[in-house]
């Protein structure tokens, strides 16, 4: 098996098993906020805001460290959907966007995605 093959046949595996996957195609329960072809975004189910909003994409990537060169427009995607949402719901005040990655970053679903906090101050730096 090529490398590309094992690394396509990897993620196929960590699909299967991923959470947000599942969410993403409706096997498993979510509260939509907004879809297109190429996220979904669903209310965080342990808000940490007024407004706590994940937006995922609906391929399976694992982390913003898995990325490569070719998923730039889907990560460009993702950050204007958050923008967008965030003018949905009226945050005018301002909001903030983090990306935890890996066991540092206290990423706990390996499946990328982008929280969008709002309706309350945030502070700086963050814990
Ligand atoms: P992170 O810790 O950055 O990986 O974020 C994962 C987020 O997913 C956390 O804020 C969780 O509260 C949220 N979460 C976990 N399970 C679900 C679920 N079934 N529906 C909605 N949000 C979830
Ligand atoms: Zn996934």
């Amino acid at each position: 098996m090529s490398r590309r093959k094992y690394v396509s046949f990897l993620y196929t595996v960590f699909a299967m098993n991923c959470l947000f996957c599942k969410i993403v195609e409706g096997n498993l329960p979510s509260a939509p906020v907004y879809q297109d072809e190429l996220c979904y975004a669903f209310s965080d189910i342990h808000p940490q805001a007024p407004v706590h909003v994940l937006v995922v994409p609906r391929e399976h990537i694992n982390s913003l460290a898995d990325s490569n060169e070719s998923d730039q427009p889907l990560l460009g995607h993702l950050l204007w959907a958050a923008g967008e949402i965030a003018r949905s719901q009226g945050l005018a005040k301002g909001y903030r966007v983090v990306v935890n990655t890996g066991q540092d970053g206290g990423q706990t679903v390996d499946h990328l995605h982008l929280h969008l906090l709002g309706g309350r101050a945030h502070g700086w730096p963050p814990g």
